[in-house]
C-alpha cells in the first residue's frame, strides 16, 4: 500500500471513529445496520404465554404471600386466603402491597370475580394510580364506564369491554410509566399507561390524570419515584394469581 493511501486510510479510520464517538455520546444515533451497536440483552420467555420471563421479579407465585404487606393502618401479614395457586381477599382485613417498590414497570396479573359478585378490587401503580378490576361481564353489575374492568378508575374508559364471565380467570398485561416531577413538585410528565385485557388492547399509551380519588377531577401530588403496588380490598371476594413485574429503564 502507498503511503498516501495509507495516510488517507487512516484519516477516514480516525474520521470514522471520531464520529462514532460523536454518535455514542449524543444520545445514542446509530448508523443502519451498524455492527458495532450492542445487542439486546438476553431474556428466556416462560414455557407459555404468560408465564413470568427469566428478568421478572414474581410477585405472587401462588405458594405464599412473603412479598406482601397489609397497607398501613393494618400493617403486618396480609390475611388472604391462598388455595389452588390463587390469593383471594379476605374482605375487611385491607388492602396489600408488595413489599419492594417500582416505577416504570411491566405487570402482568391474572384475576377472578367471585361467581355472580361485582368483585371490585384494583390494581394500584405506586400506591396511587388504579387500574380497576370488576366483575363487568357484557357490563352486567351496572356502573359508570370510568369505572369498568380495564378503566383507570374514574378517568379512562377502557376501549372495548373484554371481560370474562365472573368466576373465569383474567389477564391485565400492562405498560405502565411513572410521573416525573420537578424538584418544585410540578408534574413534568403525567403518568401513562397501556393494559391488554385478555390479550386485547384496552388502554392505549393512556394518560392519567392524578392520583385515584372516588367523584372527583384526580390532580397529581409529588411522590417518590418508586412506591408499593398495592391490591386493593373493596370487601369482594376477589382472586389474583401469576403475579409478575419486570421494572423498566429509562
Ligand atoms: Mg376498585
Amino acid at each position: 500500500m502507498k503511503r498516501s493511501h495509507f495516510v488517507a486510510g487512516l484519516s477516514v479510520a480516525v474520521a470514522v471513529t471520531a464520529l462514532s464517538n460523536v454518535a455514542r455520546s449524543a444520545e445514542k444515533v446509530w448508523k443502519v445496520h451498524a455492527k458495532d451497536r450492542p445487542q439486546p440483552k438476553i431474556v428466556t420467555p416462560g414455557d407459555r404465554l404468560g408465564d413470568p420471563p427469566s428478568d421478572a421479579i414474581v410477585l405472587f407465585d401462588g405458594k405464599d404471600l412473603s412479598k406482601w404487606e397489609r397497607v398501613a393502618p393494618k400493617e403486618g401479614a396480609p390475611k388472604w386466603k391462598i388455595k389452588n395457586g390463587a390469593m383471594t381477599i379476605a374482605p375487611l382485613t385491607g388492602s396489600i402491597q408488595t413489599k419492594a417498590e417500582f416505577g416504570d414497570c411491566q405487570l402482568h396479573i391474572e384475576w377472578r370475580a367471585a361467581k355472580g359478585s361485582r368483585s371490585n378490587s384494583g390494581v394500584f401503580f405506586m400506591s396511587q394510580y388504579e387500574l380497576q378490576v370488576y366483575g363487568s361481564y357484557k357490563n352486567s353489575n351496572p356502573i359508570y364506564s370510568d369505572g369498568v374492568a380495564g378503566s383507570m378508575y374514574g378517568q379512562q374508559v377502557p376501549l372495548v369491554n373484554v371481560c370474562r364471565p365472573t368466576g373465569e380467570w383474567e389477564v391485565f398485561d400492562t405498560v405502565f410509566r411513572a410521573p416525573r416531577f420537578g424538584a418544585d413538585g410540578k408534574v413534568l410528565q403525567p403518568a401513562r399507561i397501556t393494559v391488554l385485557h385478555n390479550g386485547v388492547l384496552v388502554l392505549n399509551d393512556a394518560e392519567i390524570k392524578g392520583f385515584t380519588v372516588h367523584g372527583k377531577e384526580a390532580k397529581y401530588r409529588k411522590h417518590p419515584p418508586k412506591m408499593p403496588l398495592q391490591l386493593q380490598d373493596h370487601r369482594d371476594p376477589v382472586s389474583f394469581r401469576n403475579i409478575w413485574i419486570r421494572p423498566l429503564g429509562e
